[in-house]
């Protein structure tokens, strides 16, 4: 593409803002292993490390065998997407899922009470259950597990005090419902649950990214390696580690299985620099946090994660078309338009992440497709949209795009090398294992999901880690898990069950 002309020249110098270099990468991950170190010392720390009372990956082997009809429950409330799913598990790497979503209301997301989403959560697991007829007369039940056991897959910094306490520690991902804040979820859950009087018992409380893990470890051929990290990028960010017993420092509440000598920690690593700095940072970023729900906090994620990607870049499409000169979506026209308060380039946290990708995949001459999608994301007629504006969209895009996920291979590389697995890798041990990885990664989310070329930045980042290197890295297994904070929470159900057999 030609890039004369003043605009994308402009352009350029934006896309520089966004570097996230070598030497960011090195230096994020220093402190980012830093972070997760004083987490496991319960020291103040950005990134709070919360343990997840799971302490083993799935086989594959489970089987349903304590639950009602062969099926466990799970359910994921998510950023945007509340889903319901029952899992069968076959005992052979395979199971059987049935699931529904529907996107959470927002009106539910700022309810004035804890009922306006739990009654939201409770009426859908009936309407699920109703739908395919899992709802049960008195006779089906098993009079020693009279309930189906469901796995709560939720997405939120809570304290957990054992696998089906989970106390809201703050609100993220525009969820702002003061009420719950120092609750027990589950409890609340459990209690809309009760009223509608189904027969269902919240079992065990899940990140969505520990789900990943677990349903990726079970559907993984039983000789590849076994899953221990997991991350989520999706439309929050956090990730989840195997991480030994004796480096936990801090006390715990709840019974910990010993038996492993293992356990993950949920690391909520989307709040990793909320104070230091060390992230890079431009002054979009800046405006961004400041028009946030919660400024200040949740700085790793805003770099990252499907909430924010668009909103960047949003803001540096504002910024050229606000300076007349350059003529942004402006070309064809007489006279620039005024600003249109209805067109959503005006509109904070209007645009989808999903833009970055479809302007990273379209490599055709005339970007038609990213045009198309630049009209219908900014409400701008297409015919004032020229390939040389799709062309600096499609430069802001990837710019924001390969930072972020350069920044999530820093995280997942951090991770790793906190974890400790590295000191196990040797070139003669790993000469001897054959196509057996060191580690393997589950990931899941849309943006890690969809974004083309997403792991492949990562894969960057995690070379420019020294601990990981080029030696390193081609032994670190990446995979994503389809679906995998629900039916992973129900997977969860069954591993929490074997725990300490
Ligand atoms: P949740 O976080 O609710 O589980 P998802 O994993 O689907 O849901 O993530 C939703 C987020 O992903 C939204 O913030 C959205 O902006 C972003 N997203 C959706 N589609 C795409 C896409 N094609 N490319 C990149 N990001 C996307």
């Amino acid at each position: 593409y030609a890039t004369s002309a003043p605009l994308l020249s402009r352009v350029q110098k934006l896309c520089q803002e966004f570097e996230c270099t070598n030497d960011d990468v090195r230096r994020c991950a220093n402190e980012f292993v830093h972070e997760l170190e004083l987490g496991l010392h319960g020291r103040t720390a950005s990134v709070c490390q919360i343990p997840t009372y799971v302490t083993q990956v799935a086989t594959g082997r489970e089987k349903v065998f304590i639950i009602l009809k062969g099926i466990a429950l799970g359910l994921d409330l998510g950023g945007t997407n509340l889903r319901v799913c029952s899992v069968e598990l076959k005992g052979d790497s395979t199971f059987r899922v049935l699931q529904s979503q529907v996107p959470v209301p927002r009106d539910v997301m700022v309810s004035k009470t804890s009922k306006g989403l739990f009654g939201f959560i409770s009426q859908r697991i009936g309407l699920f259950l109703e739908h395919h007829q899992l709802s049960l007369n008195v006779t089906d039940m098993d009079p020693s597990h009279p309930y189906f056991a469901l796995g709560f897959s939720f997405s939120f910094p809570a304290y957990q005090a054992g696998i089906n306490s989970g106390i809201l520690l703050r609100w993220t991902k525009g969820y702002d419902i003061p009420e719950v804040v120092n609750q027990d979820v589950c409890m609340l859950l459990q209690s809309e649950i009760d009223l509608l009087k189904l027969p269902v018992k919240v079992t065990a409380i899940v990140n969505d990214a520990l789900g990943t893990i677990m349903s990726r470890a079970y559907t993984l051929p039983l000789t590849h390696t076994r899953p221990t990290i997991g991350a989520i990028f999706g439309t929050g960010t956090n990730g989840v580690y195997l991480q030994n017993l004796s480096g936990i420092a801090k006390p715990m509440d709840g019974m910990v299985d010993q038996s492993t000598g293992t356990m993950f920690m949920s690391t909520e690593w989307g709040s990793f620099d909320n104070k230091l700095s060390v992230l890079p940072v431009t002054r979009f970023d800046i405006e961004l946090d400041v028009h946030s729900v919660n400024p200040g906090d949740q700085i790793f994620e805003k770099r990252t994660s499907g909430m924010f990607l668009g909103e960047l870049l949003r803001l540096v499409i504002l910024e050229l078309y606000s300076d007349e000169h350059l003529r942004l979506f402006r070309e064809r026209c007489q006279s620039a338009p005024d600003p249109d308060p209805s067109v959503s380039l005006w509109h904070r946290w209007s645009v989808d992440a999903s833009i970055l990708s479809t302007a990273e995949a379209d490599d055709s001459d005339t970007l038609e497709t990213l045009r198309s999608k630049i009209s219908s994301t900014f409400r701008i007629a297409s015919e004032i949209i020229s390939a040389e504006d799709a062309l600096a969209v499609k430069l802001l895009a990837n710019a924001i795009g390969r930072r972020g996920a350069r920044l999530a291979g820093t995280a997942v590389g951090s991770v790793i090398v906190q974890s400790g697995i590295l000191s196990q890798y040797s070139i003669q041990s790993n000469a001897t294992s054959g196509a057996r990885s060191l580690v393997d990664v589950a990931i899941d989310g849309s943006v890690a999901e969809h974004y083309p070329g997403f792991e492949n930045y990562i894969r960057d980042a995690l070379r420019a880690i020294p601990q990981i290197g080029d030696e390193i890295e081609p032994h670190i297994s990446i995979g994503q898990a389809k679906d995998g904070s629900s039916v992973g929470a129900a997977i969860v159900v069954l591993v929490a069950a074997h725990q300490g057999t």
